[in-house]
């Protein structure tokens, strides 16, 4: 089954399209037909360990991987998450569920793919028989960076970059980047936000100069960013996943359907459930959940979506996103696989900053998806709420699905099974989630990590290792960049 563009380019296979990222035309590579996993073998996936799982839905999607291949990969990557394996479904409530995304060596969602991609890189290099160095740019709101860092580490013929927004990433997530280890990793400041860093890094990649110059260095750039595909396809096994555990545990029944919230910022996770729906998962509704950058929210209420608005920093920094990418390859679905149709759109953005997609794709999208948006007080009050009644701990992404959950469920009274897709380890936000709890600003003058140890003694936790050890590290990594110059900064890096 070989993959297509959203604009157009056809018959790509799968490892082609895990190691290109981006296609030439412009657009995002998508399955050129959505296999579909029987509800039997969902099911049996029950007594099946999390790799095995993954390699099954995997297998379904990436049309040149031998299956043995990806079980491979997949066991290497998922051993590298704690003992509480790599998604784990918590119960709140009989119909309330927590899917755990946060075990991995970064402590957020990010690694379930980030850990996984370079294995698929490596593989897609030796069947497409790449010799360069496969040079992976990605730019971060803060959890991707430190991921797509950790994944790539030490990976043989490869060499990652990440450019993270100077302003707005927590204090972990900063100094998770710049003490990264690794020959081949640089992690670079932006001065700007997190779109003025994704747009920089798209320009490298339009810049035919840029890759002549790689080219010249035996080198051949590639991304790791949730527009690759491959970051895109370990996120659907997890939605298979949680379902063959609510299963297993009795929850629902065969054929059921599950609702799920989830954090949104570029679009990729909530599409990954949607992805599932479309491969024969049970999936109800999907609620959007955003912050106050609620450009989602407004597109799924009016079908016109508006990137023209003022960009807000807050306590969810990973969702701080105006220009959601992978939401291109839903129109995509949306209009009937019209490249056209979604070229012109893209073009419109690109140029004033919005499209409108009309009334009748607006009512077929809102069949499935809901937008929602919380404000930072509110998902302050939703860590205190999911604290107090339920003795969990949230950190401020998967608060805001949280609140978008239930208010859902208050607005309709629809009390059917639903997951909270949960991002983030609290500790990776420890200020903010200290802050929340105790409602106390003098946590503002306390530094992230004595805020952590408040937030552990408080909640009977323990503060991870991968947090705990920070301060200790040295600093390795110290280049800034204006958005303009990140192509000269890169090559400085380079040396
Ligand atoms: C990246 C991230 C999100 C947003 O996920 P998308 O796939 O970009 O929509 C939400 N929460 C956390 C903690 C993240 O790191």
């Amino acid at each position: 089954m070989p993959f297509l563009s959203t604009r157009g380019e056809k018959n790509v296979t799968a490892s082609q399209a895990i190691l290109r990222g981006l296609a030439p035309d412009g657009g995002l590579y998508v399955p050129a037909a959505f296999p579909v996993i029987p509800l039997a073998d969902v099911a049996a996936m029950a007594t099946q360990p999390y790799p095995v799982r993954a390699a099954r839905v995997l297998g379904a999607l990436l049309d040149d991987y031998r299956q043995q291949e990806l079980a491979q990969a997949t066991a290497l990557a998922y051993a590298r998450f704690d003992g509480d394996g790599p998604a784990p479904l918590r119960a709140l409530a009989p119909n309330l569920h927590m899917l755990e995304l946060y075990h991995g060596p970064t402590l957020a969602f990010k690694d379930m793919a980030l850990q996984l991609l370079p294995h698929l890189t490596r593989l897609a290099m030796d069947k497409n028989g790449e010799q360069r160095e496969l040079f992976v740019l990605v730019a971060t709101s803060g959890d991707t960076g430190k991921a797509a860092l950790e994944g790539y580490c030490g990976v043989p013929g490869t060499r990652c970059a990440v450019f993270f927004p100077s302003q707005g990433v927590s204090e972990a997530q900063r100094l998770q980047m710049v003490t990264q280890a690794g020959a081949n990793t640089h992690a670079i400041a932006v001065c700007g936000n997190f779109d003025d860093a994704q747009n920089g890094v798209k320009r490298i990649f339009a810049d035919a100069d840029f890759a002549k110059t790689m080219h010249a260095q035996g080198r051949t750039l590639s991304s790791a960013n949730s527009i690759n595909f491959g970051r895109l396809a370990p996120q659907v096994a997890y939605y298979f996943s949680a379902y063959a555990d609510l299963l297993a545990t009795g929850a629902i029944t065969p054929g059921q359907r599950v609702h799920f919230a989830v954090p949104t910022g570029n679009f990729g996770n909530i599409l990954a459930a949607e992805y599932a729906r479309r491969m024969g998962l049970p999936v109800g509704k999907l609620l959007c959940a955003s912050n106050s950058n609620n450009v989602l929210t407004d597109f799924l209420a009016t079908g016109v979506y508006d990137a023209n608005r003022p960009f807000h920093q807050t306590i969810s920094p990973s969702m701080d996103i105006l220009i959601s990418s992978n939401l291109e390859r839903l129109l995509f679905e949306l209009c009937g696989r019209d490249a056209s149709a979604v070229s012109a759109w893209m073009r419109a953005l690109r140029t004033g900053g919005r499209y409108d997609i009309g009334a009748t794709h607006l009512s077929a999208l809102r069949g499935h998806f809901l937008g929602a948006w919380v404000d930072d007080g509110t998902t302050r009050a939703t860590i205190r709420q999911v604290w107090r009644d339920h003795r969990r701990l949230l950190d401020p992404h998967t608060a805001v699905a949280a609140r978008a959950l239930l208010d859902y469920r208050q607005q309709t009274g629809d009390m059917a099974p639903a997951v909270v897709v949960s991002t983030a380890s609290p500790f990776k936000f420890g200020r903010d989630v200290a802050q929340a709890l105790f409602e106390d600003p003098a946590a503002d003058a306390a530094d992230d990590f004595a805020c952590c140890r408040r937030l552990a003694d408080t909640c009977g936790l323990t503060v991870p290792p991968a947090i705990a050890q920070l301060p200790a590290l040295p600093i390795r990594h110290t280049l800034q960049t204006d958005p303009a110059d990140m192509a000269l900064t890169l090559l400085r890096a380079l040396g």
